[in-house]
């Protein structure tokens, strides 16, 4: 059995009836996107493993934390009180991500496990290193408009097509994974990696491990967030752009705050220049202007995407001075 395909394939994930045997439906798991990218020839795992096991319930822990196991469906969080009172932009980050149909299937592991939407990953006929390594990368001289411009590398300018991670980025979330050697526990943004010299290794998920659940670790501000998606059309689109910030300010002066970035880099990318640079400053446009330019100032645009640099930083602005101004959508 391929690691590879052992890895991807035992995680749970988007559940699809997609075959059924003796009579009962088996769900599928490896990603909310596995489905697609089996049918386009770009995935063949040498097996599926049923993940249904896997916990599917949300817990308040003692210490205020919450725990979401890694089979709950992405409605079920979205719509759970505790998450839309304590973490309002992480329901808002899940009903931007998708369709009600598809929140009503695909689960919390198989959404941090789903694929790049990279045209060039999805055509056989282009050269790809994330799906075929050292063949090249045609996005780089290609139709790059959704492509990443912060944290790429010469083999893969790709992004993570999620929106909920980027919220549970912004959360400091840990991710409980299990596998042969026992349990273990992984800093979210230690979870999706860079591309660097290998875009088809996604993430530190080892080839035996499943993921169990996310914790949510307690926090008394992110009462206070807003999750903002700019796209090219008001749905079924993924985000040229996202930003998800949690905010506390007292006596006008910042407290906390954790920002995260969405459709702009290879992972979901926490924005901790721009953290470090507001954390103690006055709430004023002007202070989110220099933050925003803090954070992208390593940032490097493509013949068709550059302009996501100034929108990343405009959106920024814009949801810290919403969430300043009106105490954010609760
Ligand atoms: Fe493949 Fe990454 Fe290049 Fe897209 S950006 S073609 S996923 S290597």
């Amino acid at each position: 059995m391929k690691n590879f395909a052992y890895a991807r394939a035992t995680n749970a994930a988007h559940a699809i009836n997609l075959i059924t045997q003796n009579g009962r439906a088996k769900f599928l798991g490896g990603g909310t996107n596995l489905v697609d990218l089996m049918r386009e020839n770009i995935e063949q795992p040498d097996a599926l493993v049923d993940v249904t096991g896997l916990p599917d319930q949300i817990e308040e822990m003692t210490d205020g934390a919450i725990v979401i196991g890694a089979a709950v469906k992405n409605s079920t969080v979205a719509n759970h009180h505790l998450i839309r009172e304590k973490y309002p932009f992480l329901a808002q980050a899940i009903v931007f991500g998708a369709s009600g149909q598809i929140r009503n299937m695909a689960t919390v592991g198989g959404n941090l496990l789903q694929r790049t939407r990279c045209y060039y990953f999805y055509d056989e006929a282009a050269n790809c290193n994330k799906r075929a390594p050292g063949s090249g990368c045609d996005a780089l001289e290609g139709f790059n408009r959704i492509h990443a411009i912060l944290g790429t590398s010469p083999n893969c300018i790709a992004t993570h097509p999620s929106d909920m991670c980027v919220a549970l980025a912004a959360l400091d979330a840990t991710v409980h994974v299990e596998g042969k050697n026992g349990k273990r526990e992984i800093k979210f943004d230690d979870f999706h990696r860079l591309p660097e010299d290998t875009p088809h290794i996604e993430t530190d998920l080892q080839a035996d491990e499943l993921i169990t659940s996310i914790e949510i670790p307690q926090n008394n501000f992110a009462v206070n967030s807003l999750y903002r998606k700019v796209r090219d059309r008001a749905s079924y689109a993924f985000a040229l752009v996202s930003v998800a910030v949690a905010l506390e300010v007292e006596n006008n002066a910042i407290k906390n705050v954790r920002l995260a970035l969405g459709g702009v880099a290879h992972k979901p990318w926490r924005a901790f220049e721009a953290e470090i640079f507001l954390t103690g400053k006055a709430a004023t446009e002007e202070n989110f202007r220099q933050a925003a330019e803090a954070e992208l100032k390593n940032a490097k645009g493509f013949e068709h995407n550059s302009f996501k640099i100034e929108l990343a930083k405009r959106t920024i602005v814009s949801v810290l001075s919403e969430l300043t101004e009106n105490g954010g959508a609760k």
